[in-house]
């Protein structure tokens, strides 16, 4: 069965940061990942580069930020009042928080504390690199009515609902 729109794809695979060299995540030893293809659950990149791939087929890939985690961007850095952390004992770099905007959602990572302001990075912590993936498909099957319902996959590797 051939990975295309509306089927269920299982992947075994190794993302590299392209510019350091160092693995950021890998399935290997593990549990593949299992998706839902055309519905957005991965990076656009890694998408397009499944659509068509058979179980068995390896590959490698390289994706530009753009079509992974996007672009960094100077605009997604803000500076804060340390007010602003309510109920936070201590704001210190690295932390990282979930802030409520009118977009949804966002999450936030801490980068430098001086006295009363905090900054704060709202970049994916991936975006801005290129990725590559060396994936190997494992299985397709045809995703089922309520998985197409929910845009997402249900059972082993998905969701549990
Ligand atoms: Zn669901």
């Amino acid at each position: 069965m051939t990975i295309a729109q509306h089927k269920v794809a299982t992947l075994h695979y190794t993302v590299v940061d392209v510019a350091s060299g160092e693995t950021i995540d890998s399935s290997e030893g593990g549990q593949p990942m299992t998706y839902l293809h055309g519905a957005q659950n991965i990076i656009p990149g890694l998408e397009q580069a499944l659509e068509g791939k058979n179980v068995g087929d390896a590959f490698d890939v390289t994706i530009e930020p753009a079509d992974a985690y996007g672009e960094y961007s100077e605009d997604r850095i803000q500076q804060v009042p340390v007010q602003a952390f309510e109920g936070v004992e201590q704001v210190e770099p690295g932390m990282a928080f979930t802030a409520q905007t009118e977009h949804g959602p966002v999450n936030l990572i801490v980068t430098e504390v001086n006295d009363d302001i905090v900054t704060v990075d709202a970049n994916h912590p991936l975006a801005g690199k290129a990725l590559a993936f060396s994936i190997k498909v494992e299985a397709v099957r045809d995703a089922s009515e309520e998985e197409l319902a929910h845009g997402h996959v249900h059972g082993e590797g998905g969701h549990q609902h």
